[in-house]
């Protein structure tokens, strides 16, 4: 179990009174879950405490780490939403409900649909503030999952493996990937998992005395040409990002340079380009293995110079070059964006929104210029949230601060549904559509000679409401057209537009 005492000290952007909110989350969690154990036959109240803990360490606000002690209220002891909106308020309910919400999406084990997974939790999170809130649920889990049944442990360590460390990645979230990933690793993969722990432990051995060696060189080497780095030190891969480069490198251990990886951290991002150069300059770099992340930084928003060096003792080293800021972006990725320093004040400012504030500045138009106006963080942002999440959010987009609770319900997400093609692709649609609506999403010729449609391998008329995770195949015949019926069935303007153009050309071609 966590003390409150250390959650406390941890959450260091919270006030007196948000401190307060937090202990009584506290609390309110133990007492509901007094009489509940873990399958490690630890008070059930340790995972809450733990989720929490996580979520302080990466800088959330109050009321995402009281929304972790209070995650497990509503599915575990069937607390009801209105006594947690009076007790905690709108913003912390809501994002208890969306964790809650996510908890019922199952992984089914099929890799073809992975992707679409994904998206459909992104998706159905609806803020990503629910999103952090459920990689840290999960990161305890994993960090306990020895303690679950055997049969259960593939499972859940395969959709940790399939969907939320991809998740933690694309979030630049790599401090939440990297441990997400290697916990998950022994479960899925046995028998490579032995494989990678050789293959890293020969590596590390020799490495990491060469790195000692080196690092001191290196540091020497900046200094005497004027450049003083505010930190140097190296870092090792993790085991499941040391596999997945292994078999992309033919499973040739000698084609793997960055093992471990010297980090040099300086004030500037002149600075990083100086460094490089006397590195250069010093050091002869091996052809092709330049980076650079700054001026073209990776989908997830990674910043960084790499380059690879021949040490002069026929060794390679990776070195990574970056500023402080590009270092914590790189460990916490949009986490760190509404904690890091120059931050605070904005989101103090607003105390009922401060939560959702900055998801609104993850939008990519800002409506009000007072809003532009406010800070660089904005750019920032946009350079470093992947495009797909920025259209997601830009979904939630709410038109006024005090209109929370009506724009929640407006929201996007609520009035649709996700279904996949067969392939895995992620179609939405409104509520309510069936498989026409589908057949035209995917294609207007798709849609004019729908036949017959299978849902999740079985036939079903074309009546039938499509829901959430439904797997739709459509059968066409040339012969097919669309009838007037089908218009009582549509929901989407796309599909009763096509229909009725088709309609009337039917009738002539009939004759
Ligand atoms: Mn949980």
């Amino acid at each position: 179990m966590v003390s409150l005492q250390e959650i406390l000290e941890l959450s260091q952007t919270a006030t007196s009174a948000d401190k307060e909110i937090i202990k009584k989350a506290y609390s309110y969690a133990e007492k509901a879950h007094a009489n509940q154990r873990r399958y490690s036959n630890d008070p059930y109240f340790d995972h809450l405490t733990e989720t929490a803990k996580i979520l302080a360490e990466l800088g959330m606000d109050y009321s995402m780490i009281s929304a972790g002690l209070l995650h497990d209220v509503i599915e575990d002891v069937q607390v009801s939403a209105e006594e947690l909106e009076k007790e905690f308020g709108k913003e912390i309910l809501f994002l208890i409900e969306g964790v809650t919400k996510l908890g019922k999406i199952r992984y089914k084990g099929s890799n073809k649909h992975n992707e679409s997974l994904r998206k459909l939790f992104v998706a159905m999170s609806q803020d990503i503030r629910v999103l952090i809130i459920k990689l840290a649920d999960r990161l305890h889990n994993m960090r306990t999952l020895s303690f679950v049944p055997k049969e259960k442990q593939k499972r859940i360590a395969t959709e940790t493996l399939e969907i939320y460390a991809p998740i933690a990645y694309r979030l630049g979230i790599r401090k939440l990937n990297r441990e997400l990933e290697d916990l998950a690793f022994p479960y899925v993969y046995p028998e490579e998992y032995v494989l990678a722990k050789k293959v890293h432990q020969e590596k590390q051995n020799h490495d990491i005395e060469r790195l000692e060696k080196f690092h001191r060189s290196l540091a020497k080497a900046l200094v005497k040409q004027g450049l003083k780095p505010l930190h140097t030190d190296y870092r090792i891969k993790g085991l499941y990002s040391l596999y997945k480069k292994w078999l992309k490198k033919g499973k040739d251990t000698e084609k793997i340079y960055d093992i471990a990886a010297l980090r040099v951290i300086v004030s500037t991002v002149s600075d990083c380009y100086k460094a490089l150069g006397i590195i250069h300059g010093t050091w002869r770099p091996y052809p092709g293995r330049i980076k650079d992340y700054i001026a073209f930084p990776k989908p997830n928003g990674y910043k960084s110079l790499h380059t690879t060096i021949f040490t002069g003792d026929g060794n390679l080293i990776e070195i990574q070059i970056k500023t402080e800021e590009m270092y914590h972006e790189s460990e916490y990725g949009i986490a760190s964006h509404f904690n890091y320093k120059s931050n605070k004040q904005n989101f103090k400012k607003n105390q009922s929104t401060s939560g959702f504030m900055w998801v609104k500045n993850l939008l990519p138009n800002m409506n009000s210029s007072a809003e532009k106006a406010k800070s660089q963080k904005i750019t920032n942002l946009k350079d470093t949230v992947p495009n797909w999440i920025r259209e997601l959010v830009s979904y939630q987009k709410t038109t006024v601060d005090d209109e929370f609770e009506k724009s929640m319900k407006r929201d996007f997400f609520e009035e649709r549904i996700f279904v996949f093609t067969p392939k895995g692709d992620v179609i939405d649609l409104p509520i309510d559509s069936s498989p026409i609506d589908f057949a035209y999403a995917i294609h207007s010729d798709i849609g004019n000679h729908t036949a017959g449609v299978k849902m999740n391998g079985k036939f079903v008329s074309l009546d039938t409401k499509l829901k959430n995770g439904d797997i739709i195949e459509i059968q066409t015949k040339d012969s097919s057209h669309p009838t007037a019926k089908w218009l009582e069935l549509t929901k989407t303007t796309m599909a009763r537009k096509h229909i009725k153009t088709v309609l009337p050309k039917d009738k002539n071609q009939d004759q």
